[in-house]
Formats: structure tokens, sequence, C-alpha cells
């Protein structure tokens, strides 16, 4: 029987050829650090357990290398989105389009332009790079673009309604998700919550009741992820805003999703677009990158030029403001709009412009390879607090396994792991959001997993 004295020391365990591997992919001091974790572990469990004995040097240095992989393995990687759920938001919303990661490699790897003006070899402003992208595609007079969306809402507001009256409805004071909450967000930057209407029903009379006192602005919170139905009323959106503007009150729009497209063209339902909310004259339009837009995570604000300028000078645009690798690939993704070539180029729009033919070739395909399953009707939905409850039609692989559960999670170990979803208890698999790089490495893993 072993005992600690056969465990070997940390010198010994530094003149194998295997340690020497260790230090060469993982370095020196963290090779050490593993091997003494290593040992007092060992040690550890000995003293539970004596009978156990100590383990043989190769399980040793098995055990520190596990644990080197560990230590210097990213938690943060790609998965294979098979949920059928085009924008999941833990899943981090909207894959990129190649011009877009192109655009972000290129400012990463060396110096750019972005606060030096080449004409004049002077400072320039990091601002310009999306503006001008942003004034042709929508017409604004005036864009700025900041870290995400939610931070949009509260620098808008901070800039604009610090101690003013803000007037919004009742029946858009949601949460949004992630623990944003409309109320918490105008409190935070000081502006006075008036709220109008009932949970149910807002009329233009209820708005207007309220520009008899000084007023900063009207909000518009777009209710992203879930709906009113029944006994509702709601002005259009152009009667508020004339309203407002009748009173000299300017109108602050949160989109959130921030669509540039109509997404009625894919099936869904329709959902207010960016210039929609230019056309009925909302002064500030606040929206997302990675929403519909299919872009990096950004809050980009376009409007009349006289709020922005305000907006752009508050010190909390500094705190909140876009990096280069998010400026330069949001251009990119803009420009695809502007290029008429969003469905051909931007993944989203690809997986929601997919023909059914097309999505039952791809699942009859994997059927196919994996020889089991059923290709069944099902429905694939965009999520992201976005189109609250729609969904469109998709094919799905369905696959019948002892326990659901189970193979959903061997699915999750896999790598990359594979985020399904089960209903009834089986496994469906939805080729809509599977991207097509990607079905390799899907085959094999669940042809790995269906293994019995
Ligand atoms: C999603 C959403 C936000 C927050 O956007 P992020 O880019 O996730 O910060 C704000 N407002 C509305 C209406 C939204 O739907």
């Amino acid at each position: 029987m072993t005992t600690l004295r056969n465990l070997p020391s940390i010198e010994q365990l530094l003149q194998t050829e295997t340690t020497a591997q260790f230090i060469a992919r993982f370095g020196r001091p963290l090779t050490l650090d593993a091997l003494r974790q290593t040992l007092d572990d060992i040690r550890a469990r000995f003293k539970l357990n004596p009978e156990a004995g100590v383990p043989s040097t190769e399980a040793i240095l098995t055990q520190a290398e596990s644990t080197l992989t560990a230590w210097t393995t990213s938690t943060l990687h790609p998965v294979i989105n098979a949920t059928g759920v085009i924008l999941h938001t833990n899943l981090g919303r909207a894959p990129m389009s190649d011009a877009t990661i192109h655009a972000m490699d290129l400012v990463s790897r060396s110096y750019s332009n972005l606060e030096f003006d080449l004409e004049t070899g002077k400072r320039g402003s990091r601002l310009i790079h999306a503006e001008s992208i942003l004034q042709k595609l929508t017409g604004a007079e005036a864009a700025l673009v900041v870290n995400n969306c939610a931070s949009a809402v509260l620098l808008t507001l901070s800039a604009l309604a610090n101690k003013k009256r803000v007037v919004i409805a009742r029946s858009q004071l949601v949460e949004i998700g992630g623990g944003f909450r409309v109320p918490d967000v105008m409190k935070q930057s000081g502006a006075k919550l008036v709220e109008v209407g009932t949970t149910n029903k807002v009329r233009t009379a209820d708005y207007a009741a309220e520009f008899e006192e000084p007023t900063a602005l009207v909000m518009r919170a777009h209710r992203s992820n879930f709906k009113i139905v029944g006994f509702t009323e709601e002005p259009n959106f152009k009667d508020i805003v004339d309203a407002a503007h009748k009173a000299g009150v300017p109108v602050v729009d949160d989109l959130g999703s921030g669509a540039l497209y109509d997404t009625a063209k894919y099936g869904f339902s329709h959902e207010p677009t960016v210039q929609e909310s230019m056309q009925a004259g909302a002064d500030v339009i606040l929206f997302s990158g990675d929403k519909l837009l299919g872009g990096p995570q950004a809050g980009i604000i376009i409007g009349r030029k006289a709020l922005l300028d305000k907006i752009k000078k508050h010190p909390l645009a500094r705190a909140v403001r876009a990096d280069k690798a998010c400026l330069a690939g949001l251009s990119a993704t803009l420009t695809h709009y502007l290029k008429d070539e969003a469905e051909r180029e931007i993944p989203i729009l690809k997986m929601m412009s997919l023909t059914l033919k097309q999505v039952q070739g791809r699942a009859e395909a994997w059927r196919a390879a994996l020889g089991q399953g059923v290709v069944i009707e099902g429905r694939s939905t965009v999520g992201g607090g976005s189109l609250p409850e729609e969904s469109i039609p998709t094919y799905l692989l369905e696959l019948q396994v002892k326990s659901a559960d189970k193979f959903l999670r061997a699915l999750r170990r896999n790598s990359p792991p594979i985020i399904a979803r089960t209903e009834n208890d089986k496994v469906l698999l939805d080729p809509r959001t599977v991207l097509p790089e990607q079905e390799g490495a899907l085959l094999v893993g669940l042809k790995n997993c269906l293994k019995p």
C-alpha cells in the first residue's frame, strides 16, 4: 500500500517530460501553482481515506492538466442555438455578419483614426464615424452611439429631463428584462415621472391635459416583451406627437428593438420601425444595435440636432460611450442596409427569410445523417424583447430519447454546447437558428449523445 511518502515532490514532478510540456503550454508560474494545488488536494484526500493510497505520478499529472485547462479556458464561448429563438438574449442575441466581424477585427488589430481628424491632423471626434451613415439611412439630423439601449434611455432622460416632468402612458411603465424597469430608469435620471391614462387605456386628451404644466418631454417606451389585449385603447403615435408639439414639448421614442425593415414581411406582425417613428415626428429615437438590427451591442440615439447636442455634452455620455470595435462593427452592419443587402448578409435576417422548404430540407438532411428522428411542423420565435408571442412556421427535427432532460444536459456538455428544447419529453431541434457553418459540429455532437 502506498503512503504519503510515495508522493512525488514538486521538484520530482518538474523533472518529467509531461511537466516540461505543461510549462511550454501554460507558463511556469501557473504550472507550479497547479502542481502544488494537485499535491495539496491529494494529501487532503489521503487524510480522509488512507486506505486508497496515493495516485501514480501519471494520474497526478493528468489531474494537474485538467486544472490548468480549466484555469485557462474562457468561460465564454460559442454555442449552437437549436432553440429556434432568433434573438436569444441569454445566447448573446444577434450573431454578426462577416463584414461586421471583419471591420471590428481591423480596428482592433491596429491604430485607427478613432478620434483623429486626418484632414487637419488634429484631435477629432469618435462620434462622427457612425453618425454620417445613420443620418443617411434614417434622415435624422444627428446621431450618437452609446453602449446599449438601456444607457441610451438613461443618458437621454438625464440630459433632457433632469428635475423636469416626463409624461408617459401608465401602460408603458414596463420591465423590459434583466431588471430594466422604465420607471426606475426615469427616477435614476432625475426625471419626474408623470403617468397618464390607465393600465389598459390612454387617450390623446390625457396627454394634452398634462401640458398645462411645464413639461420637458413625452416619452413612449415600446412594450417589447408583452401585449395588452382586450378592452384597450392607445392613440396613434402621430396624434401624441402632434399634441406634444402643439404645446412645444419634444417626444422621445424608446423603440427598443428598432427595426429598419417591416417584420411583417417575414410572417411576424408589424413591429414599429425607426422610419415610422421619424415620420410621425419623434424628436429623439432610441434603439438597440443587437436586436432586430442584427449588429453589435450598442444603443443608438438619433434625432434633432439641438437635442442631440445636449445629450452629447452630458457627462454621462462619456461614461456610456461606445468603443471603437462597436463603432466599426455597427457602421458595417448599417452599410448592409444602405446597400440593400441586409437580407443576404445579416445572419438574423437570413434566418427570418429562410423559406419553409429550405428549413424542411435541412431538418430532413439532419434526420438522414442521424438515421433517426421525425421531421415535424413547429414554430420559431424572435425573442430578445421583440415581437412578444410572435412566431413563424418552421420545421423541427424531433428526437425520441430515454430522458429528454438528461439528453439536453448531454448536449449542453458537448463541445461546442448544443442548446435545444423539449416538448412532451421529446427533444426538438430547429434548423432556422443553427448557423450553416455549425451544422457539421451539430451532427457530430448529436451522434455522440445518441450513442447507446
Ligand atoms: C431591449 C430594450 C431596451 C434595452 O436595450 P439594451 O440594448 O438591451 O440595453 C430598452 N428599451 C426597450 C423598449 C427595449 O425593448
